[in-house]
């Protein structure tokens, strides 16, 4: 199994729990992540045995060479495997994608695409429950899917969750779950450097464009450093100018090197998967997408500024 490059929760949480309901069928199953986990995910039950490709490269090449099935997690572009594309791509392995995302490409024998479901955690419950009425929900695999749920929606501020998500979670908590942990683990586990940060950036690096409905952040590599940034510190940044009456529209501007990658939020029917598609190379949900752009900061951020000016309107159709 592999997940895509930074794994968020659902995508650690979909993976682990079909390892664990897969090792209660007697079924033995590897699990890859692209890049390394973030610090709020590793407690998750099984996490440390997952292979991570850039740290065991020699490794994980060889678990993709001898996979008989290679099962693919939460995203539907080859490109989101990062170094393990070629791997993966040109391996004998039957592969299956699992996934929730739009517009899959196809790049595998087997693709479960189902953009109606919040997140890929609640796809694999319902793979899983289809297979067997047996019980299967442990309490492990319980807390995994949970958190692929929780991050996926924003502990249930977005995304597109039903009645029967939230019945799934019942599910979770007759499993044993301890909720209040698990929420204490994945929101309250910041450090300290991590909420300065955080508010630097609305401070000082937060502009609202009020006639686009707009709000942006930027942070700058030197901003990073001063701050002693750690994988995973910017995570949930992008969502809090949607707090702000009338902002319709969120963006992230993070120096990399040599790019800049951006995350986008909105709220209502404002489409930042078009959005990211159509300028920045990107792609992901309605209310909730990423893309990137190779150009400085101060020309990204004039960049998109223009696109958002000149296509603001053929977005916002509510304001219409
Ligand atoms: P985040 O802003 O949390 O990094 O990403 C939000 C969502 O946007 C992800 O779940 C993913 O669906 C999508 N996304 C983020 N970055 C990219 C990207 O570079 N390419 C594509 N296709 N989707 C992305
Ligand atoms: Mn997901």
């Amino acid at each position: 199994m592999i997940c895509h490059i930074n794994p968020d929760g659902d995508a650690i949480g979909s993976q682990l729990a079909l390892y664990h309901y897969l090792k209660s069928q007697g079924k033995h199953s590897e699990m890859i992540s692209p890049n390394n986990l973030q610090e709020f995910l590793k407690w998750m039950p099984g996490a440390d045995l997952i292979n991570v490709f850039i740290r065991h490269r020699e490794h994980c090449k060889e678990l993709i060479e001898k996979a008989d099935l290679i099962i693919l997690l939460d995203f539907n572009q080859p490109e989101r495997l990062g170094e393990a594309e070629t791997y993966v791509t040109s391996s004998s392995a039957k592969k299956v994608i699992i996934d929730h995302h739009l517009n899959p490409v196809d790049f595998a024998d087997v693709i479960i695409s189902d953009p109606s479901m919040c997140s890929t955690s609640e796809l694999v419950y319902e793979i899983i429950a289809s297979i067997d009425n047996s019980p299967f929900l442990s309490k492990e695999i319980a807390e995994v899917l949970y958190v692929g749920i929780i991050t996926d929606t924003g502990n249930f501020e977005h995304g597109t969750y039903t009645g029967r998500t939230l019945r799934i979670i019942a599910d979770f908590i007759d499993a044993g779950i301890e909720k209040g942990k698990i929420l204490n683990l994945i929101y309250n586990n910041f450090s300290e450097r991590r909420m300065r940060l955080l508010g630097f950036a609305l401070n000082e690096r937060m502009i609202i464009q009020p006639e686009y409905q707009t709000a942006y952040i930027y942070l700058t590599r030197n901003d990073l450093t001063l701050f002693n940034h750690v994988k995973g510190d910017t995570e949930g940044f992008v969502n809090l100018p949607l707090s702000i009456k009338d902002i319709v529209f969120s963006a992230l501007f993070i120096e990399k090197e040599g790019f800049i990658k951006l995350s986008f939020r909105s709220k209502g029917d404002f489409p930042v998967n078009q959005f990211a598609s159509e300028f920045f190379s990107g792609g992901g949900h309605l209310n909730a997408s990423g893309g990137e752009y190779a150009d400085n900061l101060d020309n990204t951020i004039n960049y998109f500024l223009k696109v958002l000016k000149d296509n603001f309107n053929r977005f916002n159709t509510q304001a219409k």
